[in-house]
This record gives structure tokens, C-alpha cells and sequence, in this order.
């Protein structure tokens, strides 16, 4: 029986420790402030700016909201971004993804200044991330690093194996598993024999947008198992890219979803934009 690994606790504790942090700033006369930008009503980002917004209030920290028609131009969408870079009261800037498709999303990214890139996706922050310098760190992969130390699971000299290569999860998982000393395998839609891969896992990282697809014949005995992919089921439930029921009885450790993975993407968040008022 797996222990389960409480991501709602563990970035709970995390967003109590960034308020004390934030409200020492303020005695100091720092103030931080995060500009949130959204095109168009997708429902679900409108969820998740919400839930930044909530999580800015609850730290201390200030947040602008930029909710722009779907019919935004790259163009204005670029100019509100350089205006912001400019702006010192403004530590950070997040752009809502997906964007609408005639937006450029690479373009947009390298627009935003990195010393405010707090989700970690501008190529300077992944570069600095590749050489091990100072940079943000993509928020879901720094989640699970803090998930498996607040869990005294350790990193160092264990086979590490991450299912999936996106620029967002899978990449910077491997390299922050690399800096905390993992031996580390990635894998992806075209590995040869995935299960003999996944099955020398300590630590398995799966990625992959595909419901349930992680079961038990993947999973070694005693691994730790992290499950970074949410799916709505047709009854309505949520569920992760590994079959959490059949996998539980071989893992060592696993995050359930919801309430895993999830909950720290923005408790890192948060914890950036406290990193960013030392930035600029
Ligand atoms: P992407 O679709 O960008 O990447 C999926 C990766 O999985 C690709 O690298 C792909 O390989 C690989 N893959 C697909 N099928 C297989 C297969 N059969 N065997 C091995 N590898 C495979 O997804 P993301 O990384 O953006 O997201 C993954 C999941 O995590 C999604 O469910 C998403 O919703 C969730 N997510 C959750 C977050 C959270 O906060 N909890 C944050 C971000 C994402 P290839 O490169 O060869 O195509």
C-alpha cells in the first residue's frame, strides 16, 4: 500500500510560509505585485486566473487583472506586455495559455522581461535552468521537487525516469531532477519498450495527457510514483495519467489527483513572484 503524498498540505504549508515572507517585505517596504494577463473566456484559464488571483490575496501579494477580448491583436497583446516590463511596480508577469491562435505564443513568451518571467517559460529562464544558473523555474516541475523533499523522499543517486518531454513538465523535470543529483531517463511517444523503461524507476514522473494509461505492470515495487496529468472523466471526476487505484498497491509513494500535482503548480507560482521582488 503506497503512502499517499499530499500535495493540498504540502502547498498549504508552502503558501503559509510565503505569506510570513511577503508580510516581512512589506515591514521593509517592499510590495509585489503580479500582472495577470488573459485572452478571450476560455472557461477553464478563467478558472485558473481565478485561482491565482485568490492565491496573490491570500499571500499578500498585489495582482492586476488583463482580461482582453479574444479578438485582442498580437499586436496590443505586445505592447501591454513591454508596457509592464517597464513598469516598476510590477515584479511579474503571467500570460493566461493556450492563447487565441492568431497570437503567437513563442513570440509572446520572448516578449515578457525575464527578470518577470515567473512562470519560467521565457528561453532565458529555461536556458539558465539547462546550465544550473539562477532563473524561474517552470512552476508544475519545481512543484514536484518540493513534493518529493517535503516528503523526505530522496533525489540523489535514484533512477529517475520522466514519461513525456513537453517544454512545460517533462524537460525541465528532468533537468531539475539532474541538479538534485537523479539519474535521470526521459521518455516519450516514440521509446522502445516504455514498461521495461518505467519499471527501473525509483522515482517515476508521468506526463503524458493520456487518462489512466500508467498501470501497475509499469510501476517497480516500492517506486514513487508522481502524476502530473488531470483529466475530467465522463461522470465528472477527475482523474491522472496513472491508474491511481491499480498502481496503489505497488508504489511506495504516490500523489493522488486531484491533490497532488496540481495544487503545487501554484503554490510555485506564488513562491516566484516572492523570488521576483529580489529580481527587479
Ligand atoms: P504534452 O501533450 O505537451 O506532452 C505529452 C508528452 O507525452 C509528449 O512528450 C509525448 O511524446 C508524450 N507521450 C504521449 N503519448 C505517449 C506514450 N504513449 N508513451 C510515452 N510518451 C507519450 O503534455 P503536457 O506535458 O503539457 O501535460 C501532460 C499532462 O499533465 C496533461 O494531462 C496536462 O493536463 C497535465 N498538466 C498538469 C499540470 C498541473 O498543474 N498539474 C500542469 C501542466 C500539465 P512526444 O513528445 O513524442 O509527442
Amino acid at each position: 500500500m503506497a503512502k499517499i503524498i499530499d500535495g493540498k498540505a504540502i502547498s498549504a504549508q508552502i503558501k503559509e510560509e510565503l505569506k510570513v515572507q511577503v508580510a516581512e517585505y512589506k515591514a521593509k517596504g517592499i510590495d509585489i505585485c503580479l500582472a495577470v494577463i488573459q485572452v478571450g473566456n476560455d472557461p477553464a484559464s478563467s478558472v485558473y486566473v481565478g485561482n491565482k488571483k485568490k492565491a496573490c490575496e491570500f499571500i499578500g501579494i498585489n495582482s492586476l487583472a488583463y482580461e482582453l477580448p479574444e479578438e485582442t491583436t498580437q499586436e496590443e497583446l505586445l505592447n501591454i506586455i513591454k508596457d509592464l516590463n517597464n513598469r516598476a511596480d510590477v515584479n511579474g508577469i503571467l500570460v493566461q495559455l493556450p492563447l487565441p491562435k492568431h497570437i503567437d505564443e513563442d513570440l509572446v513568451i520572448k516578449t515578457i522581461d525575464p527578470s518577470k518571467d515567473v512562470d519560467g517559460f521565457h528561453p532565458q529562464s529555461v536556458g539558465a535552468l539547462s546550465i544550473g544558473q539562477k532563473g524561474y523555474v517552470s512552476c508544475t516541475p519545481a512543484g514536484i521537487i518540493q513534493l518529493l523533499k517535503r516528503s523526505d523522499i530522496e533525489i540523489k543517486g535514484k533512477e529517475c525516469v520522466v514519461v513525456g518531454r513537453s517544454n512545460i513538465v517533462g524537460k525541465p523535470m528532468a533537468l531539475l531532477l539532474l541538479r538534485e543529483d537523479g539519474t535521470v531517463t526521459v521518455t516519450h511517444s516514440r521509446t522502445k519498450d516504455l514498461k521495461e523503461v518505467t519499471k527501473r524507476a525509483d522515482i517515476l514522473v508521468v506526463a503524458i495527457g493520456k487518462p489512466k494509461f500508467i498501470t501497475k505492470e509499469y510501476v517497480k515495487e516500492g517506486a514513487t510514483v508522481i502524476d502530473v496529468g488531470i483529466h475530467r472523466m465522463d461522470n465528472g471526476k477527475l482523474c491522472g495519467d496513472v491508474d491511481y487505484d491499480d498502481v496503489f498497491d505497488v508504489a511506495g509513494a504516490i500523489t493522488p489527483v486531484p491533490g497532488g500535482v496540481g495544487p503545487m503548480t501554484i503554490a510555485m507560482l506564488m513562491a516566484n513572484c516572492v523570488e521576483s521582488a529580489l529580481m527587479n
